[in-house]
């Protein structure tokens, strides 16, 4: 496989233009048109010498993401299936909401984790994103937007810790001020638990947002809708989760998905809440997105509503998510677990 430009900082762009023979300003020029312009084809970039694109071609490639297919309406949620250079794809969610563009990106083909409700973990694990593939799903979003989208999640297929280099790697290039300089805090990490990944997070010095799914009150039924209970038990990962708040100063969200009849009662809300007190933290409630795999449905309005309330009640902050993009396959690993069938 031809390795990702949009992969490589500065300071590698000019190295490697120095290895090909020329000068620095090649390597500022090319990442004009990568980080910035979002070019993906060497005709685009006009001022670059045939030489310099010839010697690169052969071991680089600036398009190593394309579309394949496209679901969704302009202005409302829309979803890419995005292929990649070796034939493997995935996916990239676009959520509009009021005034400001969410990318939604994936950071490996398929994922490890095995997550009870999630179509991803149903088509298996494939292989690690490079930090150029991630980093060209939004460039793809912001040329189909015609400008730069304001919020970056990492809430695709895959576990980002589980690819933990290449996830900080793509984080540094779109927080890059000479490039879309998307703030850090713009940007979103979520993980399902993996409990070195937040330590590791905890000492890099940068200010992304930070997501924990959760998923259930207590660790019983944490392990029923995740196997990552087994390798990284709940009461471990909320006492990392406590020490990165301490260490960053910074709050962390919990995500927690409302299933009907399974974590979705009052106890379960006050048990949620009597673990989450003792540090900074939200948690976000998100209604189940049906998946064909997983037998059940989002619990009513009355019911969620009261479950947040119950949060609250206990000092925990809250908000309830719409689900959104019903109509997109937009649960994560749908569109691509539909374009293998
Ligand atoms: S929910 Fe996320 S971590 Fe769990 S299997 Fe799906 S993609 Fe992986």
């Amino acid at each position: 496989m031809k390795i990702a430009l949009q992969g490589l900082l500065p300071e590698e762009l000019q190295a490697l233009c120095k290895e090909a023979g020329q000068p620095a300003f090649r390597a500022k020029q090319l990442w004009q048109w990568l980080q910035v312009q979002g070019a993906t084809r060497w005709d685009q970039m006009g001022n670059l010498p045939r030489a310099l694109k010839d010697t690169l071609a052969e071991t680089h490639t600036p398009e190593p993401a394309k579309i394949r297919k496209e679901s969704g309406e302009p202005g409302g949620t829309r979803k890419w299936l995005v292929g990649l250079d070796d034939g493997e794809s995935i996916e990239t969610v676009l959520i509009p909401a009021r005034d400001r563009n969410t990318v939604c990106v994936s950071t490996q083909v398929g994922c490890k984790m095995g997550c009870a409700f999630c179509a991803s973990a149903k088509c298996g694990y494939a292989r690690n994103l490079a930090a150029g593939e991630i980093v060209a799903q939004v460039q793809l979003v912001a040329v189909a937007l015609g400008k730069r989208p304001d919020n970056v999640v990492y809430m695709g297929m895959g576990e980002p810790f589980d690819n933990y280099d290449a996830v900080l790697k793509s984080v540094r290039i779109l927080n890059h001020p000479d490039g879309l300089n998307i703030g850090a805090r713009r940007i979103t990490l979520s993980t399902s638990g993996v409990i070195p990944g937040i330590r590791r997070l905890a000492g890099e010095g940068i200010q992304v947002e930070l997501s924990v799914s959760l998923h259930a009150p207590n660790p019983e039924l944490r392990r029923k809708l995740m196997p990552i209970e087994n390798k990284y038990p709940m009461d471990d990962l909320l006492r990392e989760c406590a020490d990165y708040t301490a260490k960053t100063k910074r709050h962390i969200t919990f995500e927690y998905t409302l299933i009907q009849g399974v974590n979705d009662s009052l106890r379960d809300a006050e048990e949620l809440a009597g673990r989450l007190r003792r540090f900074p933290c939200r948690v976000n409630l998100i209604p189940l997105s049906p998946v064909d795999e997983f037998k059940g449905d989002a619990p009513s309005r009355e019911t969620m509503d009261a479950f947040l309330r119950a949060l609250e009640k206990r000092g925990v902050e809250g908000t309830l998510r719409e689900s959104k993009g019903k109509g997109v396959d937009a649960a994560c690993g749908q569109l691509r677990r539909r374009s293998q069938a």
